[in-house]
């Protein structure tokens, strides 16, 4: 694999190559999830590049941004196994040479205002402004992104119908934990008896898919909040969407392609899962 820190240097070599490229943009602490994705990439395309770049834009709480895991030598090793071609690897100079202050408009939409657009002010511009700097440098075929992170798929394919048309946007379903937990690099911040309740977040949604249309939704929710309550959790969100139109939804609608998306922080740690309806 081919360790680039440098814009101009892998924009030149990617350039010369003249090969496609799938790209899979990361924050690291790479887990099976994130290699997920890179085998997708190598499949799609002749050359797969992974970036690792924990980007400050997106962090609304600072304690968040300086608690985020940082693995490198682990990362890359990860990468090397799986074969990955190019890493990605700069510094923030690299990213934003004329600062980090926000110069584009993006019209992200409706998506931007509900849920984590909410609950953390900030984080969908820092979203979009990174991954379309990253697109700029990488000038991918095709960007991979995870289902886990089911409301950043929607702001990044309205950033990319904006300024990156010609680039196609893959998804990839979300790799767990054999007790159903979601993979995420915050994982590895729970203590272990954090980590024995937490996939009580993936049964939650397991149990709201298959009560769906057989009660009243508020009914279920609030079942739901009580039981992540009960097992210790602080739920932010839980909440049933239209996912073409991320309008929140009063009741379920089998009409609708939806989805329901929960946030709670579990000690210090904040998670956050989905399921598609
Ligand atoms: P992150 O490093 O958290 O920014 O994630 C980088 C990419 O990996 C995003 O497209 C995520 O949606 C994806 N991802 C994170 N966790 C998982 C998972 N458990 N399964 C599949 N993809 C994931």
């Amino acid at each position: 694999m081919i360790i680039f820190t440098h814009s101009e240097a892998i924009s030149q070599y990617l350039r010369s190559k003249k090969q496609t490229v799938s790209f899979v943009p990361t924050m690291g602490a790479l887990h099976e999830g994130h290699i997920s994705l890179i085998r997708l990439a190598k499949r799609n395309k002749d050359l797969s590049v992974a970036s690792i770049f924990v980007n400050p834009t997106q962090f609304n709480d600072p304690k968040d941004l300086e608690k985020y895991p940082r693995t490198i030598p682990q990362d890359i090793e990860l990468l090397e196994n799986v074969g990955c071609d190019m890493l990605y690897l700069p510094d923030i100079g690299d990213i934003y040479p004329n600062g980090t202050e926000l110069k584009k408009d993006y019209n992200l939409g409706q998506v931007a205002e509900v849920l984590e657009g909410k609950f953390r002010p900030g984080h969908f511009s820092g979203v979009a402004q990174v991954v379309d700097r990253l697109l700029e440098i990488i000038q991918p075929q095709e960007i991979v992104l995870g289902q886990k992170d089911l409301q950043q798929i929607s702001i990044i394919r309205n950033m990319m119908e904006q300024y990156h048309p010609n680039i196609e946007l893959v998804t990839a379903p979300t790799l767990r934990d054999e007790d159903g937990l979601a993979k995420s690099s915050r994982n590895r911040l729970l203590n272990a008896s954090e980590r024995e309740v937490a996939s009580i977040i993936y049964q939650t949604l397991v149990s709201i898919q298959a009560k769906a249309g057989s009660s009243p939704y508020p009914v279920i929710r609030k079942e739901a909040w009580e039981m992540l309550e009960r097992k210790g959790l602080r739920p932010e969100y839980i909440s049933l969407i239209n996912r073409n139109t991320w309008e929140e939804l009063d009741e379920f609608d089998s009409k609708v392609p939806s989805a329901v998306l929960i946030a709670a922080w579990l000690g210090n740690v904040r998670l956050i899962d989905n399921i598609l309806l």
